[in-house]
């Protein structure tokens, strides 16, 4: 799987069975989450492949602190110097790069398939956290990024609305893999209902997941279908 551009300014970056994001605006690079360990060469090529060089990826930004997305992020940062944010609730699990707090398989899902993409006891390389999200913030970079809250896949877990491009990144709140759908476990799965309502709630229209293919255009309308009010009886 290679680069590939989502919408205008959105690079979908694929780390293994997860995907990274690379947002271009004119004060510089942002990446979205940083998937699997090893997979830095892959976003290196991606910003590179702009016509840009590697000290000006500025700020790395995680849905949350699972390994298959900050797997090759102290990798990144050693090579760009991009300045790190996370929610705080994920912030001890990248700093210790593990173990990771359990989950339990999504209802229908057996336990072998919630382990193809996460292991508790998993170790990754730790990152260190510069800036803390705080729910309800706006990030003041790349034209500003909404941050919402969403546990229940993962305490610690936020989505990222992008203003300009109007797109959602939605971190592991659903997956995109066969079909919109749940993610592979949850911490609270009560909590990751209501954060899946949220963010059908909303208005946006390009979706980025971190599993699965991207939604370039009408996002919000299928998420409503899903999710929305009316299915939620
Ligand atoms: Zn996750
Ligand atoms: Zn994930």
């Amino acid at each position: 799987m290679a680069v590939k551009c989502v919408i205008e300014g959105v690079q979908l970056v694929p780390m293994g069975m997860a995907n990274a994001f690379l947002i271009e605006a004119d004060d510089g690079l942002a990446l979205i989450d940083a998937g699997f360990p090893g997979k830095q060469a892959t976003v290196f090529g991606a910003i590179r492949g702009l016509g840009r060089s590697l000290d000006q990826l500025k700020h790395l930004i995680f849905t949350h602190g699972h390994p298959d997305h900050i797997g090759s992020a102290a990798a990144i940062v050693r090579e760009t110097g991009a300045r790190t944010y996370m929610h705080p609730l994920d912030i001890p699990m990248a700093e210790s790069g593990g173990p990771f707090r359990p989950m339990r398989a999504a209802p229908g899902l057996l336990r072998q398939g919630c382990n193809l993409l996460f292991h508790p006891d998993e170790r990754v390389e730790p990152v260190a956290i510069d800036q803390p999200l705080t729910a309800g913030e706006i990030l003041p970079l790349a034209g500003g990024f909404e941050v919402i809250h969403t546990p229940g896949h993962c305490a610690g877990q936020v989505a990222l609305l992008w203003r300009p491009g109007r797109m959602l990144f939605v971190g592991d709140v659903y997956m995109n893999l066969m079909g919109l759908g749940d993610p592979v476990g949850f911490e609270n799965l009560n909590d990751g209902r209501a954060s899946q309502r949220k963010l059908a709630s909303l208005s946006f229209n390009a979706a980025g997941f971190g599993h699965g293919a991207p939604i370039a255009r009408d996002a919000s309308t299928r998420f409503r279908d899903e999710w929305g009010e009316k299915s939620a009886a």
